[in-house]
């Protein structure tokens, strides 16, 4: 089976070729290109470059996230020197494998499940994200997390685990442009906006109205930043994950009249009209509007406020692709990651996260034909994984996770190298107090029960 790389590598050039252009030249440590039709596009071409070449333009680089605005403060990777942006793909392996032998139990290297390949076969453990949060937890004897996965979930991890314990990023430029799309400064002045519209508000929605239930409780998505998951913790709210968020706001209803959800509002909006909750009563929040752009009645009756944010890679997928799958494949089962859009969600067979869908596929029937609605990276393995079964991407696009994508075996092998030689680089550090505050979201969630 063909790579996600190697399959974006050949569109690109097939791409460039159609067009007129001239195929970049190709480094001498890539594997020849098998230059044939493969009937798939890719969301940029610019995928096909080596991530060293892009980590350092503005904004997101090439793939799903490449519209979306990166904050001036992320993180930037610096310069990874020849010795690694030269190597063969042989050497690369060589080097990684060398220095994991070396460094042994000391080090666990997690994978979530959207990494390539090519780094998911040096993981000693891949899962979600919720998963990858618990790992963190799991294993004191390590003294160092490599975490190839994006930002916050490092964080996460960095938050879980012990003092002594280090976590690293290979590549800091692997953030989440969801993520990104909340910011603690916006945090904060929506909230202080919430306080002042429920205290002047509709009657009964006050402070301590309610049968002594909060106006509104903060729930984060698992993809935000450390800040907003402390704001969590101190003002009496929790973290979810996509594989427990209908646990969670249960959690939060028993405790406030609503929710305020950040920063994914299709998880959000997914989970709380399979709650019975109707569109009506989850307003979008614009952080850039006074009341987010709402009337304070609207926020009154509100059961939950929904940020506006979204990921660029499942806000890709369409009622449309499914009807298509459906049509040229009778019998086909559908199934979505719940960041996609709510009637993609309604459309499809299942809904949930990563690890829900790594089971459906598990549980499948030999012979079934299943359509799914996640990063490519995953839905290419699950074939893989299942050869009697009929896998595919309900987006025929190739686009895959950009920033997930940054992670490549060279940062891995230049990190591992590093750690053998006794530096640590790139360690995702979540300063004291945030921590402290983060991990009591992090832990409420933990311990939340369905
Ligand atoms: P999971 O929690 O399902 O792993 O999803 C994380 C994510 O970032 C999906 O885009
Ligand atoms: Fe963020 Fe979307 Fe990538 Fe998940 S798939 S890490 S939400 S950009």
């Amino acid at each position: 089976m063909t790579s996600v790389a190697e399959l974006i590598r050949r569109t690109a050039e097939a791409e460039m070729m159609s067009a007129g252009r001239t195929a970049p030249r190709v480094p001498g440590h890539r594997r020849p290109i098998v230059l044939q039709s493969t009937g798939a596009s890719s969301c940029d071409s610019k995928l096909a470059d080596d991530p060293w070449a892009v980590d350092r333009d503005p904004g997101y680089g090439p793939g799903a996230s490449a519209a979306d605005g990166v904050p001036s403060s992320a993180p930037r990777q610096g310069p990874l020197s020849e010795r690694y942006t030269g190597a063969s793909d042989e050497q690369l392996d060589r080097w990684i494998l060398a220095a994991k032998e070396t460094l042994g139990d000391r080090v666990q290297i997690l994978g979530h499940f959207y990494q390539r390949d090519e780094i998911v076969k040096y993981a000693d453990f891949v899962g979600d994200s919720f998963m990858l949060a618990q790992a963190a937890k799991q294993h004191p004897e390590a003294e160092t997390f490599v975490f190839c996965g994006v930002h916050f979930m490092a964080e996460t991890a960095d938050i879980l685990s012990g003092t002594e314990q280090a976590v690293v990023l290979p590549n800091l430029a692997a953030g989440c442009s969801m993520a990104d799309m909340a910011t603690i400064d916006q945090v904060e002045q929506c909230w202080r906006e919430l306080v002042v519209a429920f205290a002047v508000g509709a009657e009964g929605a006050g402070p301590g109205s309610a049968e002594g239930l909060q106006p509104v409780i903060p729930v984060t998505y698992m993809n935000s930043s450390a800040a907003i998951k402390a704001f969590c913790g101190r003002n009496g709210g929790i973290v979810c994950t996509s594989s427990n968020a209908r646990t969670v706001l249960e959690w939060a209803f028993a405790r406030g009249q609503r929710v305020v959800f950040f920063p994914d509002q299709h998880l959000g909006r997914n989970t709380a009209k399979e709650m019975g909750i109707s569109e009506e009563q989850m307003p979008l929040w614009r952080p850039h509007l006074p009341l987010g752009g709402n009337t304070i009645e609207q926020l009154s009756d509100a059961r939950v406020i929904l940020w506006n944010g979204f990921c660029s890679v499942h806000k890709r997928f369409t009622v449309a692709q499914i009807e298509r799958a459906r049509a040229e494949h009778p019998g086909v089962r559908v199934i979505v990651h719940p960041e996609c859009p709510a009637a993609v969600v309604e459309a499809a067979d299942g809904a949930g996260s990563t690890e829900y869908i790594r089971q459906q596929v598990e549980a499948a029937e030999p012979g079934q034909v299943l359509a799914i609605g996640t990063e490519i990276n995953l839905v290419n393995r699950l074939q893989q994984q299942r050869p009697d079964l009929t896998i595919f991407c309900l987006d025929p696009v190739v686009c895959p996770c950009s920033t997930m994508y940054r992670i490549h075996p060279a940062y891995l092998a230049w990190t591992l190298e590093s750690l053998v030689a006794g530096s640590v680089p790139n360690r995702i550090t979540v300063d004291g107090a945030v921590a402290a505050e983060s991990r009591v979201a992090l832990e409420r969630m933990l311990a939340a029960k369905p």
